[in-house]
């Protein structure tokens, strides 16, 4: 299925598994891609053949500073119909609650942007929404219940003056579904279940909100939605450092790379907290020593449990965590890399057990540009970085 670029609404059907025209290969599902669809009539949705088919690279960064949030969350139940059953909505009191509350998702946003991404609180409404069943809507066709729900608002509410729509799901349908959130990448709707997982699980909405200003997964290991230090992976913490450059929320302490930061020198960097930021929270390393094989910038952050972070679990507190994203991409897919060990403070952090450091980022450079190998210290409980 292939949604038009020219309107949205319009999904055409494919005539089979498209193949990228620059490799040859077929190209998985999940991808961004554009290609030539031939059509038999003006009306037809079905691709008679297909051609040009290729990956698109990421978009361009949505801007996703100074951005307040003007959210209307539908909470929709279901009634019967000829087709099928009723199914009951979440409570929306406590759907409510989880945006505006203490620690709720609009503290959770404005923490971890630094106030960059923030919920307009008078403007967020919860509504319930009646809409009737219809084949589509039990089978959790995402169109068919946003486009239901929103014909069957209240008059009193004006579509027009919200920028984001959320759509909470009645109840039992994460089986149907197969997942518990969705969202438009980029775009302004996002839908949940009505559990744990879905709308009142914070890693679930910040993702999925962040999804639309077209932020992607976070990985680990080569595996989608590994990274728990993250809410775009699988955690309940704020983004990831090279999300949070991409989001341009937070800034680096340093940008190294080979000009910047020339051959057999040394330098040492008190790194802060994430949480303590924006500004100067992370190194930013571009090994454009490795050219042709650099594709991946590396990040070094510092992540503690506290404001947006409260709820980072014990592995990632108080550990420098070097994350890399693909630099040829607009959008990281941030990938953890390791963790070391620090001694925090509550405002200066000195980063200590960098064995590891030397280890396996320094030869690399040493190698790659054919130097010669200078031997490095070797100081477990050095308390500074060196890159
Ligand atoms: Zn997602």
């Amino acid at each position: 299925m292939l949604a038009s670029a020219v309107n949205i609404d319009v999904k055409y059907l494919l005539p089979g598994q498209p193949v990228d025209i620059t490799t040859g290969q077929p190209i998985p599902a999940g991808r961004w891609i554009s290609l030539t669809c031939f059509l038999p009539n003006s009306t037809a949705t079905t691709c008679s053949n297909i051609t040009n088919a290729m990956i698109n690279q990421a978009a361009l960064p949505v801007p996703s500073t100074d951005i307040t949030l003007r959210v209307l969350v539908m909470v929709v139940n279901v009634s019967a119909s000829t087709q099928c059953g009723s199914r009951a909505g979440a409570n929306v009191t406590q759907v409510e609650n989880a945006f505006l509350g203490p620690n709720g998702y609009a503290d959770f946003f404005g923490n971890c942007s630094y106030g960059k991404m923030v919920f307009d609180r008078q403007a967020l409404k919860v509504v319930p929404v009646a809409v009737n069943c219809s084949l589509p809507i039990a089978m959790c066709n995402e169109d068919a219940i946003s486009m239901a729900a929103k014909q069957a608002l209240p008059a009193d509410i004006q579509i027009g003056s919200y920028s984001h729509f959320v759509f909470v799901l009645p109840a039992n349908m994460a089986v149907t579904c197969g997942w518990v959130g969705l969202a438009e990448l980029p775009g302004t709707q996002s839908w949940f279940t009505p559990d744990n997982l879905g709308i009142f699980s914070k890693g679930t909405v910040m993702q999925e909100m962040l999804h639309n200003f077209g932020l992607y997964h976070g990985w680990k290991d080569g595996l989608e939605y590994e990274d728990y230090s993250t809410a775009m992976g699988s955690g309940d913490s704020c983004p990831s450092a090279p999300e949070l450059w991409r989001l341009g929320w937070a800034t680096p302490l340093a940008q190294l790379n080979s000009s910047s930061f020339p051959r057999a020198t040394y330098n040492t960097f008190n790194l802060p907290a994430t949480y303590l930021g924006p500004t100067g929270v992370m190194i930013k390393i571009q090994p454009d020593w490795l050219d042709p094989l650099y594709t991946k910038n590396l990040y070094l952050a510092l992540r503690m449990k506290a404001a947006g972070d409260r709820d980072l679990l014990d592995q990632f507190s108080g550990k420098v965590r070097s994350s890399t994203s693909t630099h040829a991409m607009p959008s990281p897919r941030a990938v953890p890399l390791h963790y070391y060990t620090v001694t925090p403070t509550i405002h200066d952090i000195i980063i200590t057990h960098i064995i590891k450091y030397y280890y396996e980022i320094i030869p690399l450079f040493y190698h790659a540009s054919h130097h010669p190998n200078i031997p490095l210290p070797h100081r477990p409980n050095s308390r500074q970085v060196r890159i």
